[in-house]
């Protein structure tokens, strides 16, 4: 039987890839490298897969005339130009639920990491700072504290359980309340990061939610607050954030995504108060099997005739 022929968009995992090379004809990034051999296969391409954080244009799209579906491997579909593959009627898939424990569960440690300080305590210790100079400075207690969620969706709902079990205060803001959810609701984001110790940013990326997060925001949340974002750096006015960790009008961060990554400015790196990570919400290899599962499940469900599982809402 020939089989489905489905070009990767971007690098994908390769627990992704591995699926497909299973069960389609798997291209690898061809549109990146032989103009010619892509140009002469294009019209047959059927599918598109790509990652969360994979940029799929309306050019690319465009270039594609048999396209039927794009299966992204993550929940966060922002790269997607949605508007360009539904005027080509292909359906956008992606990956929701099975990466909420992961993400939520990062949430928690980079609000510890940054209320302990505790890539700092590590760097105590192996400088031999402990031996030489004794107690590192005290840092700030976490349980009990008040969080402001930025986003309650799935993955935000996850943290939030995860911070009632430390005893936290539990607000949010997002556009519309969630009436069912027994936490409060702060409709007005600066209100919110006022009455926050902790502000978790969880919402999608793209053009709706781009500096949500602004001085004003990071003003509100004081020179004794914490960001946390783990949504997408575009969400958060990074030269913002950076004026204010100096200034020390903010007093701490900790960030799992960025505006340009794998680029992280030199001047957040050299700040001690920061704790960074390489977007690895959902980097453990239990969820990241499970996303790619999900994502193959789409593509297969979709060429058997079938409605794929998690099609974007857009796509619904
Ligand atoms: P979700 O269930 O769709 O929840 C999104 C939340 O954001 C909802 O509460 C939504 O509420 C709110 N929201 C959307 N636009 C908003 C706006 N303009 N202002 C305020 N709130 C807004 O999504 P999810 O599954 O929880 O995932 C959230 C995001 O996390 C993903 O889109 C992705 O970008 C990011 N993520 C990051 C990682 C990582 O590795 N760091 C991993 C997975 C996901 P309303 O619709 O009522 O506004």
């Amino acid at each position: 039987m020939t089989r489905i022929p489905v070009l990767a968009a971007a690098k994908l995992s390769p627990l992704y890839s591995a699926l497909l090379e299973r069960h389609f004809r798997f291209i690898d990034r061809l549109h990146e490298g032989d103009a010619a051999a892509f140009a002469a296969l294009a019209p047959s391409i059927r599918a598109l897969a790509a990652s969360g954080d994979s940029r799929v244009g309306a050019e690319l799209i465009a270039r594609l005339p048999a396209l039927e579906i794009i299966a992204v491997m993550g929940v966060g579909y922002d790269g997607i130009d949605l508007a360009a593959a539904k005027a080509r009627g292909a359906v956008v898939t992606h990956t929701p639920d099975v990466l909420n424990d992961d993400v939520a569960d990062l949430a928690l440690a980079l609000m510890l990491s940054a209320a302990r300080q505790l890539p700092a305590a590590d760097r105590w210790v192996r400088a031999g700072r402990w031996a030489r100079e004794g107690a590192m400075p005290l840092a700030r207690k976490m349980a009990g504290a008040r969080l402001g969620l930025v986003g309650i969706g799935r993955i935000g709902q996850a943290i939030a359980q995860r911070a009632a079990a430390f005893g936290m205060t539990i607000a949010y803001t997002a556009r519309s309340a969630r009436p069912a959810l027994r936490y409060r609701f702060e409709p007005d984001l600066i209100a919110l990061a006022a009455a926050s110790d902790f502000l978790v940013v969880i919402t999608p990326g793209g053009a709706g939610t781009r500096h949500l997060v602004d001085a004003a925001v990071l003003r509100a949340l004081g020179p004794k607050g914490i960001l946390v974002n783990v949504a997408r750096g575009s969400v958060v006015d990074e030269a913002a954030l950076i004026e204010a960790l100096e200034a020390g009008t903010l007093g701490g961060a900790a960030l799992d995504v960025f505006a340009d990554e794998p680029h992280v400015p030199e001047r957040l790196c050299a700040l001690p108060q920061v704790v960074l990570s390489p977007h690895i919400g959902s980097a453990t290899t239990a969820t990241r099997q499970a996303m790619a599962e999900l994502a193959c499940a789409n593509l297969q469900a979709h060429f058997a005739g079938r409605p794929p599982p998690s099609p974007v809402p857009e796509c619904r």
